[in-house]
């Protein structure tokens, strides 16, 4: 006989007590259910930052649950998959009801819509209510659109939600944007005083996990001795109070400076609390618009961190459930070739990707110039098969989760979807990293240098690109202009740039 039992499924993304999934919970009769499935820590080879945080998350949540008495079932370091996990339980306990909240990646939710098929069972998959825009909403805003942007799509969650316009609908400051005035580099002659941010002493279920990771997962990438993410929502509200109270002021105008050593600049450092649904955007928001009004914050730095919250957050998570499964598959430019070895390692002699992928290791973090104009650029540059770069990132920071991970890698940086949400490829030259960091002052290779012996890697590339896509570049009135610059260089540096690329692209782990 089939149990009258509905098992709640929550992954550890999910650790909402709010969220969708205990909505209408009955603990007489219903169960939780939770699973730390070693396989999801494995199909890419995860830091092991990214494998703690989730663990002991989960575990602090699991313990929450507990305290106010829901019934769980919570399985610690199971071998199997989830969804095998799931199967196994359904079977065991003749479950006929299965609640869960839409998973944040695509695989997983057609394997638990296969799932309940197959054991025909019924399956309540709800929508995650976390989120701003509905999968409803955004459908009804890309249809019938030649061009899906960020910008057009970022207005209107503003006039929805009423964020920082006026009651006209007409944008506070008389703008829509600020960008302009948030592309500053820090001081060249030095940084001035940053306040740091709020970071989490682990407690005794932490250190439990860490010295778990570090015996199970001794092989995989990163390191665990900095290890002070938030991961319970009380944390992760302390460092949303603190960021906004402290470090929201000097966001904005530093937003795409790098510094040696200086991992988090004025950055929130709050995506993984946010992914893992220990914040929700709307709080994060609302906290940041106290603050604007309590302080009187330049409206440049308030706007410059919403865009990327009610922006850039809701937009890749819309553009992911669109495309998909396409997205993962895309190569617009039919790259091939492997990721560097020094990625996993941060062994280059390259100083900016030495600071971008040594930090990296260290925390499970960088920021998001650093994702995007470094190993981003590089990885685009460098001809580097997109889903190679994909699951780099995946593994690789604490915040990754393919809806959010995915459309960021595939889509802005590598352009392997062929601009359906850019008008154009995110490609610089070492003359930007010189200007936006102090990288270059300790790198062996020189930014403006194009070829030769000391010839910066990436500004090589950068040109041996432009020259490789030359025709198509000028086809478009978008990238033109990134070419213009190529008529100044002389035949024959452009074909001792192209050489020298052959090079640099024939012995990539040895940079
Ligand atoms: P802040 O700079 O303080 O920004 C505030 C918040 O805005 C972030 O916490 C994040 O929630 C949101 N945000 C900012 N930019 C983006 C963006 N482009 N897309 C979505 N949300 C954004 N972000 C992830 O959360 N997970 C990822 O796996 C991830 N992978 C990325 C891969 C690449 C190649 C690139 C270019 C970007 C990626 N991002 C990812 C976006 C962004 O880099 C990170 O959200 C940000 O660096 C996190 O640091 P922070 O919390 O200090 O962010
Ligand atoms: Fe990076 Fe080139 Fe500057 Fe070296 S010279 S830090 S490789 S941009």
């Amino acid at each position: 006989m089939k149990s009258s039992k509905k098992l709640v499924l929550i992954l550890g993304d999910q650790l909402d007590l709010q969220g969708a999934a205990l909505q209408g919970f009955n603990p007489k009769s219903d169960e939780v259910f939770m699973v730390e499935s070693m396989h999801e820590a494995q199909y890419v080879w995860s830091h092991k930052a990214k494998i703690a945080l989730f663990l002991s998350a989960m575990r602090h949540f699991a313990q929450t649950l507990k305290k106010l008495n829901y019934p769980i079932s919570y399985l610690q370091n199971s071998p199997l998959s989830i969804v095998d996990a799931l199967k196994e339980k359904i079977q065991q306990e003749k479950i006929s009801h299965l609640i869960c909240v839409e998973p944040g990646e695509w695989r997983l939710k057609q394997e638990i819509e296969t799932l309940a098929t197959e054991l025909g069972i019924e399956l309540e998959m709800r929508e995650d209510e976390h989120f701003f825009c509905s999968h409803r909403e955004f459908l009804e805003w890309a249809a019938g659109k030649k061009e899906l942007r960020l910008e057009y799509f970022y207005r209107l969650m503003r006039k929805t939600h009423h964020i920082l316009v006026d009651a006209d609908g007409n944008p506070e400051g008389g703008q829509w944007n600020f960008d302009q005035d948030n592309r500053k580099s820090y001081p060249k002659k030095g940084l001035g005083i940053i306040e740091e941010p709020v970071l989490f002493e682990p407690d005794a279920i932490t250190q439990d996990v860490i010295t778990f990771v570090e015996k199970v997962y001794d092989k995989h990438p990163g390191s665990l001795g900095a290890f002070r993410w938030p991961v319970t929502r009380d944390e992760a509200l302390e460092a949303l109070n603190y960021f906004v109270e402290y470090r929201l002021r000097n966001f904005g105008v530093y937003q795409d400076a790098m510094w040696t050593d200086t991992p988090y600049g004025w950055h929130s450092i709050l995506s993984s609390s946010l992914n893992l649904k220990l914040l929700n955007p709307r709080e994060v928001i609302a906290a940041v618009i106290s603050a604007y009004k309590k302080y009187s914050l330049d409206l440049s730095t308030v706007e410059g961190f919403i865009r990327q919250i009610l922006g850039w957050r809701e937009f890749v998570r819309g553009m992911y459930y669109l495309d998909m499964p396409k997205m993962a598959q895309d190569n617009y430019y039919d790259h091939q070739r492997s990721l560097p070895q020094w990625y996993w390692s941060g062994k280059t002699q390259m100083a900016c990707m030495q600071d971008a992928i040594g930090q990296t290791l260290k925390y499970g973090y960088a920021h998001h110039i650093q994702r995007l104009m470094v190993t981003g650029n590089f990885a685009l540059l460098a001809e580097i098969l997109p889903s190679e770069v994909c699951d780099w990132y995946l593994a690789i920071y604490v915040d990754a989760i393919e809806w959010v991970e995915l459309p960021n890698t595939a889509g802005m940086a590598l352009f392997a979807n062929g601009g359906r949400f850019t008008s154009k490829p995110y490609i610089a030259s070492g003359a930007y990293i010189k200007r936006m960091s102090n990288y270059c002052d300790s790198c062996q290779y020189k930014p403006d240098v194009r070829f030769g012996e000391t010839a910066c890697p990436i500004t090589t590339l950068y040109w041996n690109f432009l020259i490789k896509h030359r025709a198509q570049f000028e086809a478009s009135p978008r990238t033109r202009l990134m070419t213009a610059n190529l008529k100044r260089i002389s035949d024959e540096d452009q074909q001792s740039i192209a050489r020298h690329a052959q090079h640099v692209l024939s012995h990539l782990n040895d940079l």
